[in-house]
């Protein structure tokens, strides 16, 4: 065995070879020779376990590289989305649109006048940046933007609430996926859980008991990812609005997805619209941009002036705040809604709107390219927290494969992964969620998969 090692190259050694030049103009001197020592104790603890011939230089350079590759993969990488979930909340939801990539990047790589005022060139706001359009859409009088939704909800209650009752109904207290459940994030805010009515049914007479108990605010949560059914019972938003408003209090609608259009007309179910919990009466409703939004991850606050003034003095207000980023994303995103263009230019508005007919084009497409496979009838969801039980008919293209587990795995093992989903051993990829310029990439992988070139 010593003898052995008494053949292995040194680091000096090997970094004489021109590939070795080449890999530390690629990751830099310190971390390649970290990787060529790595690679060189590998084989020496080899050796000792009795390895009887030593890697050649060539190996152990090769090594040193699948080392570095693997130090310097980013972790957060681009997938191939073929499960026909279109806001995948474990694959990132909304993918962007164009023109809001394009303004995430200008404002990424330069300066912007983020909180510059440049008529006066004094200190301006960035709470200015999406409030306008926000307000223009929806009919507003304010508007907020902060980290997410479950920090607007954080937010309100915390400005609003702090040590004060809350009614909220126990049909609405909901677990959304990732932890967040209304009761904890209320106690979290310091305000006080005021449940009123059963787990099927409530009664404005309910809300008028703990309103007259002296409740500060009355919060209505959207079931976001559930459906109640059967014996159940629920007032008009309208109702519980003009309730709270007799006694003085606000109604804050955490709508969750809030749709900026309505899904009705995709053949889907009706998903609350922003512009309606306002209509009704909703004093505060607030939402995420990147679910049905179609945008970036944040929450959205938008109603009345008085309150969202409030809400935007509190210290939480500047922990939870929208980053440029998000900002300039987000602001795209809008636009295509003010430009009546949202369901063409908006990846999950459009894949809401394919047609089955087209789907099937699709798959068939990718079916003849494979030669292999077929294609049948099934169904996409939307996901994310949105349209519970909902699904849109599809098509996709289904493959038979030996070991369906092992074949899944594979598939997430690529470059990009691609994740599809299974039913009855067959996997299943749908054309509804795989972005079109995807296409070549999905086919030569599952190309060379299928007929067992690497
Ligand atoms: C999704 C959701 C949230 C959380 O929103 P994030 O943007 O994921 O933080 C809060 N409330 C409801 C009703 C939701 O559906």
């Amino acid at each position: 065995m010593t003898s052995l090692l008494r053949d292995l190259p040194s680091v000096e050694q090997l970094l004489q070879t021109p590939r070795l030049a080449d890999l530390m103009t690629r990751y830099g001197r310190p971390l390649t020779l970290d990787a060529l020592r790595l690679s060189l104790d590998e084989t020496r603890d080899a050796a000792r376990a009795g390895l009887s011939s030593l890697p050649s230089r060539d190996q152990l350079t090769a090594r040193a590289e699948s080392i570095l590759a693997e130090w310097t993969r980013p972790t957060l990488q681009p997938v191939i989305n073929a499960t026909g979930v279109i806001l995948h909340t474990n694959l990132g939801r909304a993918p962007l649109s164009r023109a809001a990539a394009e303004a995430l990047t200008s404002a990424a790589l330069g300066y912007s006048n983020l909180e510059f005022d440049l008529p006066s060139g004094k200190r301006g706001s960035r709470t200015v940046h999406a409030e306008a359009i926000l307000q223009k859409l929806t009919g507003a009088e304010s508007a907020l933007v902060v980290n997410n939704n479950a920090s607007a909800v954080l937010l309100i209650l915390s400005a609003l609430a702090k040590g004060k009752h809350v009614v909220i109904s126990r049909t609405q207290l909901v677990e959304i996926g990732g932890s967040f459940r209304v009761p904890d994030v209320m106690k979290q805010s310091g305000a006080k859980l005021a449940e009123v009515g059963a787990t099927n049914k409530v009664h404005l007479r309910d809300y008028k008991e703990a309103l007259s108990d002296g409740a500060a605010m009355v919060l209505r949560a959207h079931r976001s990812n559930f459906k109640i059914v059967g014996f159940t019972e629920e007032p008009e938003l309208a109702k519980i609005a003009n309730l709270a408003h007799e006694f003085s209090v606000p109604f804050v609608d955490d709508l969750g997805s809030g749709a900026l259009l309505d899904t009705v007309k995709y053949g889907l179910g009706h998903e609350p619209t922003v512009q309606e919990s306002l209509a009704a009466g909703a004093d505060l409703v607030c939402f995420s941009g990147d679910k049905l939004l179609g945008g970036p991850q944040a929450g959205i606050i938008v109603g009345r002036k008085d309150l969202l003034d409030r809400i935007k003095k509190h210290p939480l207000a500047r922990a939870v705040r929208a980053d440029k980023l998000c900002l300039a994303a987000l602001t795209a995103t809008l636009l295509h809604y003010l430009q009546d263009e949202a369901p063409r230019e908006i990846p999950v508005w459009r894949m809401m709107s394919m047609s089955p007919r087209t789907a099937k084009v699709r798959a068939e497409a990718w079916r003849e390219k494979l030669g292999q496979g077929e294609v049948v009838a099934s169904e996409s969801t939307v996901g994310g927290g949105s349209l519970p039980d909902e699904s849109m008919p599809t098509f996709v293209l289904s493959l038979s494969v030996k070991h369906p587990d092992k074949f899944l795995k594979t598939l997430r093992s690529q470059n990009p992964p691609i994740i599809a989903r299974t039913e009855n051993d067959k996997i299943l990829f749908d054309p509804r969620t795989v972005l079109e310029e995807q296409d070549p990439s999905l086919l030569s992988t599952l190309y060379s998969l299928l007929s067992g070139v690497p």
